[in-house]
């Protein structure tokens, strides 16, 4: 058996069977060709998609209830991706009973953003691997491409296979709704809203804006998660990966911008976890789990490691603001002198030292800004005044002492006296 057979691969998302280099090379131009090859059909739909919402909105003057049509089926169909694609299937934040599961699907199905086992297992994929190669919409490779230029890129993922889509599969629900995706999408998305436009005399608005319009409408809202949340807002519970959170942004997708907090806890039901953040679909969540039997249980993080994500992540930025400072003279780059050396320096080149805390300090800048007077401080000069320092005149405060960093000249190296 040679080297080359023995030799197992590094890169966990290459198949076990490849041993040798050979392989593996050819495995990876094919992925980099394939990962980088054009999805003409999907960006054309969604070109001729924009198209026509704009060309209608110059050109078609609604119904006032197609209007209000188009309105709530953005509603419902963003209700049905946030409650239900995201916190229901993607992170498994609460249990829902089957009637529940049922409604999330259909209304989920609205949005026109491919079948739930399609949607959850890439997003599980931008959890695993935020911001790196492995990200479907990684904001590392900007924000157009995070917001929507991954659609119009073939995709390949090869770590697909480590994701866990168990849950998925046992889901009676799930199955059915990807087997006839194609077909139900187009009946709740397409065909329903021309059909109840028809109702009042406004089919062909019915088609255009509670149809077309409302599927860019609803795209853009669940694209603005990947690239605006990802791009601008604050980061209060992490910064080890680019998601932020914003109000902004919460109030444009029913509550889903609060994204720093949800990179951090993404199994709590809740986005925005404080009392007062603007979460509607925290809420939803909340009143049928407190009022139906349709939730029976809802994820929380313990508010102990909500605070603890919180502290670190002040500590972070407050480390941050100390660097910016300028402490003073690192102790271990000061010379170090004896006693005896101090005084003789001050007393023989008349240098105006005095010393504290074993450092000497020069004040010759200093002496006039003193808030004691300089007459003090030329008392001193030459001697120890530490003990006056730190109360035997006046107990200095703590920024005077942060301060005294900025004079030092030389450290006092202290002999041991021996018996
Ligand atoms: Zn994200
Ligand atoms: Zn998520």
């Amino acid at each position: 058996m040679t080297a080359a057979q023995v030799k197992k691969p590094q890169d966990s998302s290459l198949p076990s069977s490849f041993n040798d280099d050979i392989q593996k090379q050819k495995y990876n131009n094919k992925k980099r060709d394939q990962a980088e090859e054009a999805w003409w059909v999907n960006g054309a739909f969604v070109i001729i998609v924009h198209i026509i919402s704009l060309l209608s909105l110059l050109t078609y003057t609604a119904d006032r209830k197609t209007w209000i049509m188009s309105y709530l089926i953005c509603q419902f169909a963003m209700f049905g991706i946030t409650v239900g694609y995201h916190r229901l299937w993607s992170h498994r934040a609460y249990e829902a009973k089957l009637p529940l599961r049922i409604v999330l699907c259909l209304l989920g199905t609205l949005g026109f953003q491919g079948s739930i086992k399609w949607w959850v297992l890439r997003h599980r994929l931008h959890h695993r691997w935020t911001d790196t190669e492995h990200d479907p919409y990684s904001a590392a490779k900007g924000f157009w491409f995070s917001h929507m230029g991954w659609i119009f890129k073939k995709p390949h993922y090869p770590r697909m296979r480590l994701i866990d889509s168990s849950d998925l599969n046992a889901d009676p629900v799930v199955r059915f709704q990807h087997k006839y995706y194609v077909p139900l999408a187009l009946s709740c998305g397409l065909a329903a809203p021309t059909l109840i436009g028809w109702l009042w005399g406004d089919a062909l608005g019915g088609f255009l804006y509670g149809g077309i319009i409302s599927r860019a409408v609803i795209w853009h809202s669940t694209f603005c998660i990947n690239s605006f949340a990802h791009w601008a807002g604050d980061q209060l519970y992490s910064n080890e990966v680019s998601a932020r959170g914003n109000l902004f942004l919460a109030l444009m997708t029913h509550g889903e911008g609060y994204h720093n907090f949800h990179h951090e806890f993404p199994k709590d039901f809740r986005n925005g976890y404080r009392l007062f953040d603007w979460d509607p679909s925290k809420w939803i969540i909340y009143t049928l789990h407190t009022l139906t039997n349709q939730i029976p249980k809802v994820s929380r993080v313990p508010e102990n490691e909500i605070r603890k994500a919180m502290v670190n992540m002040e500590l972070i930025k407050a480390q941050e603001k100390r660097q910016k400072c300028d402490w003073g003279i690192d102790p271990s780059s000061l010379p170090v002198i004896t006693l005896e050396q101090y005084k003789q320096k001050q007393e023989q080149e008349g240098k105006e030292w005095i010393l504290v805390d074993d450092f000497v300090l020069d004040v010759s800048t200093f002496k006039d800004d003193h808030p004691g007077g300089a007459k003090i401080l030329k008392n001193y000069y030459g001697k120890d005044s530490t003990k006056a320092f730190h109360g035997g005149l006046n107990d200095h405060s703590k920024a005077a002492i942060t301060m005294t960093a900025m004079f030092r000249v030389a450290k006092i190296e202290r002999i041991q006296k021996t018996e």
